[in-house]
């Protein structure tokens, strides 16, 4: 097959411009960005889902009708996907290390979710379905060791996901196979790798790495006390891949009819430790800070990455932003949102 016929977006899958595109957790970072991706294609009809109240979303996108809706309840979930001919689920009750390893509950009870929305999907006649899994999915046992090799499809199984976050998608990942399996529903599975990039969650303990080093750095430059805390000792590793990446390869993996119910990763393979990742804000902030390290802090396993072979033979493509160029944008982005708060500005911000 050549890459022509192989790689099929929203935009030559010959979807309708007005088919009706339904984007779940679009108040949060990836389905914010994704509604806007999809508003810049040319589709008019896009109708963006989250349970948080308008003002409190990341992005608010001109042309797409936006609902405050929790759709981990039945009717709320039917009402999002009246008329859907795409469903892309993107919302979960989800944070970086130190909010999944101290919520489990939440993180667990985020399969209310899927299961409204996969059922009010396929009751509305969508014809397909995308579901945002994530590498947390992946046995930990094969993430022991910061230098582990990288994390292929088949290693979720022998299952021991991360505990509560992990489990709550890999029982997703098996609702949209057996949607497939029994209804005939295209479901689309990908396992995200950590995804960074502007207007995304950058304080307040739902942050992940990227965001909360950029942010520390800026701080620390700010106020003049020139340390930075690190969770863990540092030499954990994980690669992180640019949410324009994440966006593009949501679209192209929903619109493979190789990859019908069949998970795979979308991350960057570009592995770095968290003391690397700090090395590099450092550069970007033109400074250097005296490290301490919290041992006692969450860390998650000891290293993490992305074997994106699968992706690349099936696609033709894998994430390919530069670190130090995606978390240069970051950074400047982070850095205004600070200059914003500081001024009394609107930044992007979380409630509970
Ligand atoms: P996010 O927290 O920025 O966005 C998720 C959004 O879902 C939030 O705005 C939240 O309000 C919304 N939401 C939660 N419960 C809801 C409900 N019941 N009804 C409606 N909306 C609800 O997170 P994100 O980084 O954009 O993640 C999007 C998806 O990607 C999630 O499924 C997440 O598990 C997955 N993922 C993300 C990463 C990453 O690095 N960001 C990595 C792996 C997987």
């Amino acid at each position: 097959m050549t890459k022509a016929t192989r790689q099929k977006t929203a935009k030559t899958s010959g979807l309708e411009r007005d088919a009706q595109i339904v984007i779940t957790g679009a108040g949060g970072f990836i389905g914010g960005a994704l509604a806007s991706y999809f508003r810049d294609q040319g589709f008019t009809r896009i109708r963006a889902v989250d349970k948080k109240p308008l003002p409190h979303w990341y992005q608010h996108i001109s042309g797409v009708e936006s609902l405050c809706l929790d759709v981990g309840k039945e009717e709320n979930a039917k009402r999002a996907c009246e008329g859907a001919v795409e469903v892309y689920n993107l919302a979960a009750d989800m944070g970086g290390m130190g909010f999944i390893e101290r919520f489990r509950i939440e993180c667990l009870r985020s399969i209310l979710i899927n299961t409204h929305m996969i059922e009010a999907a396929y009751r509305a006649g969508a014809q397909r379905y995308f579901f945002s899994s994530s590498a947390c999915a992946y046995n930990t046992e094969l993430q022991k060791d910061p230098k582990c090799r990288a994390l292929k499809e088949s290693d979720a199984y022998p299952a021991m996901a991360e505990r509560g976050y992990g489990w709550e998608k890999l029982m997703s990942e098996m609702f949209c196979q057996e949607y497939t399996a029994e209804r005939g529903l295209k479901t689309a599975i990908a396992r995200f790798h950590n995804v960074y990039g502007p207007n995304g969650t950058w304080d307040g303990g739902r942050e992940k790495a990227p965001a909360a080093i950029c942010r520390k750095v800026i701080e620390a430059k700010d106020t003049g006390v020139h340390q930075i805390e690190i969770w863990g000792d540092g030499n954990q590793t994980r690669s992180f891949m640019y949410i324009d990446d994440c966006t593009l390869g949501i679209d192209l993996i929903m619109h493979c009819d190789e990859l019908v119910a069949t998970p795979i990763n979308l991350g960057s393979s570009e592995m770095v430790s968290i003391n690397e990742l700090v090395s590099l804000a450092e550069e970007l902030g033109g400074i250097k800070l005296k490290r301490t390290y919290d041992p006692n802090a969450p860390k998650g396993v000891a290293g993490r990455n992305s074997d994106n072979t699968m992706i690349q033979r099936i696609l033709d493509w894998q994430p390919n932003t530069p670190l130090r160029k995606g978390l240069a944008k970051t950074y400047a982005w982070i850095e205004q949102q600070y200059r914003d708060r500081k001024a009394g500005r609107r930044t992007v911000r979380d409630i509970d």
